[in-house]
């Protein structure tokens, strides 16, 4: 299985991203090339990146299982504003280079959001956009993320996806699962094989590349997208395990973006990255009730 969790990104680039994915017994990860907020970008450091390999290498991380996530300002929806949309473009395309400077493979991105116009002109907006951008030879695939349906968000639906997907002239684009945002959107987590053999007649199950794994804080077709730490939330920790254990997705890095868990007794600023017990958790198959006071003991 491989398995990781979003990572930062900081000074010392993908370097910085492989040493905490592997402090946190990760073989997989992602992360953002900046401030996910945000679009402002240092120029990458080749010799970070090359230290950065190497230390994959010797700890069994395969660049098939290293995702990069664009900042979620990014909206390939909106035309309205041309020179938003045009700017939009223009820095995915510029992320997609970034990537490909690094030998990143995977780049998750949030289709955008519809406003003001309907679903159709958004859909349609952004597959026009992501072929202004893809090229065929890129190294770099460009992932959609399935989204929970928030406000006016593209991409909810699988039926959304496809219609993104089919207008786009190249073969050249995958899927990103977002189990969180599946349930938020109203796909039953709980059969988890329905939920692939739908997949598999609407859109081609070989599209998935990636999957977010969280917990949801809200109910089944909430439309919120609040993720929850793994076991926590109303997917519960045993849909979990079906999901991430499922024979179908063997091959397909796993990421977790579940949240950092706060320290209420003490300082009520510090807040503790859950994942290396999350994914301590998952692979004993065992769930922890006492996961969040063992991440605060270890941290503390
Ligand atoms: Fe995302
Ligand atoms: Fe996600
Ligand atoms: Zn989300």
């Amino acid at each position: 299985m491989y398995l990781g969790s979003h990572v930062n990104f900081g000074s010392e680039q993908l370097l910085g991203s492989t040493k905490q994915a592997i402090s946190y017994g990760a073989n997989a990860f992602m992360f953002y090339t900046g401030a996910p907020q945000n679009t402002a970008r240092k120029s990458l450091d080749d010799s970070l990146t090359l230290e950065a390999l190497k230390m994959m290498k010797e700890n069994n991380i395969s660049l098939e299982n290293v995702i990069c996530h664009a900042p979620y300002i990014i909206n390939l929806a909106n035309k309205k504003d041309l020179s938003k949309w045009e700017f939009s473009i223009n820095f995915l395309r510029n992320e997609i280079n970034r990537c490909e400077q690094m030998q990143v493979k995977y780049i998750v991105v949030h289709p955008g959001s519809a406003v003001g116009m309907s679903k159709e002109e958004g859909l349609s907006n952004i597959s026009e956009a992501l072929n202004l951008i893809i090229k065929d030879d890129d190294k770099c695939m460009i992932l959609l993320e399935t989204m929970a349906g928030k406000g006016n968000e593209c991409g909810s639906s699988l039926e959304e996806i496809k219609a993104i997907l089919d207008k786009v002239n190249t073969n050249n684009i995958g899927v990103c699962l977002d189990t969180c945002h599946l349930n938020d959107a109203g796909y039953d987590m709980t059969d988890f094989n329905g939920f692939l053999n739908e997949f598999n007649k609407i859109i081609g199950i070989n599209k998935i590349k990636c999957l977010h794994l969280n917990d949801s804080k809200n109910e089944i077709g909430a439309h919120k997208d609040r993720h929850d730490n793994i076991g926590f939330g109303n997917l519960g920790f045993e849909n979990i395990m079906n999901i991430i254990y499922n024979s179908k997705l063997e091959n397909i890095p796993i990421i977790l973006e579940t949240p950092y868990v706060g320290d209420y007794d003490e300082d009520k600023n510090r807040l503790y990255p859950p994942y290396k017990f999350e994914i301590e958790m998952l692979k004993a198959k065992k769930f922890n009730e006492n996961l969040k006071e063992d991440i605060r003991k270890y941290y503390k």
